[in-house]
């Protein structure tokens, strides 16, 4: 099942931005469901998907057990809502873009090492694997 996305009709450019800044903004279906599963007594799978009231609240009463059968159950309903919250994402993130609003700077560009080809941040001097200098 898809859940249908608006998106407004961008520009080559616009589209270029919302690539982006889209893939920092989606979440896994599957790390949705290992942390409703895993850390679902904590809330874990609700602040993975900004819903920080609901984790809070999970977090206060994970001593009493209930949080961690919620979660349970909760972890067939996962990969669903990781859709729609990708899908609303997607959605804000369009027309943030198409109507200028300021957003956030972007990720930090990823780059190969030219000898060992370890990927890091663009911005760094020397290799974290191989330790010669980033040209
Ligand atoms: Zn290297």
């Amino acid at each position: 099942m898809t859940i249908p996305v608006m998106l407004p009709q961008m520009t080559e450019e616009q589209q270029a931005t919302f690539n982006m800044y889209y893939p920092s903004t989606q979440r896994d279906e599957i790390v949705g469901v290992l942390l409703a599963v895993l850390l679902g007594s904590f809330g874990a799978h609700h602040f993975y998907l900004k819903r920080n009231g609901l984790g809070i609240v999970y977090l206060a009463l994970f001593w009493t057990g209930i949080p961690a059968i919620l979660g349970i159950i909760e972890a067939f309903f996962m990969p669903d809502r990781v859709r729609r919250f990708n899908a609303e994402q997607a959605t804000q993130l369009a027309y943030s873009v198409v109507h200028g609003a300021t957003l956030p700077p972007p990720p930090t560009p990823m780059v190969g090492c030219p000898a060992c080809g370890m990927v890091q941040n663009a911005g760094a001097r020397y290799c974290v694997q191989c330790g010669r200098p980033m040209m």
